[in-house]
């Protein structure tokens, strides 16, 4: 058979920018090694090759679009199309799963067909926290599970990994991976933005003990996620479960509990207070705060004056700061998490703190905030004139 393999998002030779900057698609490296091992002739038809079976799988929302114009094109190429990716499914009623005789295949494949020489995969799936604006939990269910071990995530190649685990810190498993990443000498890029609210002194120790990077392998740096002011989750009362035990290491002025049926509480958290109290936590193991970057969601429920209050916060500590505009599931743009038009701030405020203009200027006089304030008062001026 001649099977095509479309990874849109995949940024490959064309932007030849080294090895490092390949980020493979996971499942398409899976579905290559199944039909290689099949005997079946693979390859990215991006010549408009004609082929049997057409794979096209994206990551991200905004690929969608793109995916749909060109169909009409590639269904004259392939006798039989398959499309899926966390940027195609729709939650929560069609998502694609890899079938377990591919969902199984040696990662070696993925670092085959990418041309990789560094290890990447997850250890664990799901995240128990269930954030509104996410799709993890809808597509991997509401609970960590372990789905590889360290050892069968290497390359051979290098003695660099990159895990894409979602929620590695609430993993029952992360000390045992940490003992093998240091036992193996690796070094280690937890490439999500991690949790902050689970960390412990033993969270705390276990990462100061490894070699942790960034992608590239250039930095030490570790990522961590600042999305909502309070961030709410449910959690089982378990003793046993690294996120029920880590709420001990949160002083009570820091989080609201309230008791639920069937041994749950749902616990609120004011990341203004945790946040500074976990990277307190961090230093006391030797990891200072610039080594941590922070990737804060605008646009999703949160005001400018609490971005700028968040921004604030972390350039107060000396993190890096990276905005991340909201999108919904569906990869529109311009709403919030209701639905509604985003505030006029949002996109210069991701400009100002991405772009590193907070540099040279207060963000309230940041040339593009003024003109989105200018475009977005005579909007409301017209708007009342039109009521009238
Ligand atoms: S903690 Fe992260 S992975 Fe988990 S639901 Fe929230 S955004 Fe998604």
């Amino acid at each position: 058979m001649r099977i095509g393999i479309l990874d849109i998002d995949t940024k490959k030779e064309k932007n030849g920018r080294g090895l490092h900057e390949k980020f493979p698609n996971i499942a398409c490296g899976k579905i290559y090694g199944y039909h290689k091992m099949n005997g079946d002739e693979v390859f990215h038809p991006w010549n408009g090759q004609k082929v049997d079976r057409l794979y096209i799988s994206t990551i991200f929302s905004w690929s969608r679009k793109l995916i749909e114009r060109s169909l009409p094109h590639w269904e004259t190429l392939a006798d039989e199309i398959l499309i899926g990716g966390s940027g195609w499914d729709a939650y929560p009623g069609n998502v694609t799963k890899l079938p377990p005789e591919i969902e199984l295949v040696d990662p070696n494949w993925s670092y085959e067909l990418y041309g990789i020489d560094y290890g990447i995969g997850f250890t664990v799936r799901g995240c128990h926290v269930g954030c509104g604006f996410c799709m993890v939990w809808r597509k991997e269910g509401l609970k960590e599970y372990r789905v590889s071990p360290i050892e069968k995530l290497i390359n051979p190649k290098s003695n660099h990994i990159v895990l894409l685990n979602n929620n590695s810190f609430a993993d029952v498993g992360f000390f045992e991976d940490v003992e093998e990443i240091r036992e193996r000498k690796l070094t280690v890029n937890w490439n999500q933005a991690n949790d902050i609210t689970i960390l412990t002194p033993k969270h705390a120790e276990a990462i100061a003990s490894v070699d942790f990077r960034n992608f590239n392998r250039t930095e030490k740096t570790l990522h961590f996620a600042f999305d909502q002011m309070i961030k709410t989750k449910i959690i089982e009362k378990d003793e046993n479960s690294p996120t029920y035990n880590s709420l001990k290491y949160i002083p009570a002025d820091m989080m609201k509990v309230h008791e639920l049926p069937d041994n749950k509480i749902k616990v609120s958290f004011d990341m203004m207070k945790v946040v500074p109290e976990k990277m307190r936590m961090l230093a006391e193991y030797g990891i200072r705060k610039r080594k941590l970057t922070f990737y804060t969601l605008i646009g999703y429920d949160t005001t400018m004056e609490e971005d700028l209050e968040r921004f604030a916060l972390l350039q107060q500590y000396d993190c890096n700061v990276y905005a991340m505009m909201f999108r919904d599931l569906t990869g529109k743009i311009g709403v919030d998490g209701r639905g509604k038009p985003q505030s006029a701030h949002v996109k210069p405020f991701r400009d100002w703190v991405n772009g590193k203009a907070f540099r040279n200027v207060p963000f309230k006089e940041f040339d593009r905030y003024r003109k989105a304030q200018q475009e977005a008062d005579q909007m409301t001026i017209f708007d009342i004139e039109q009521a009238i």
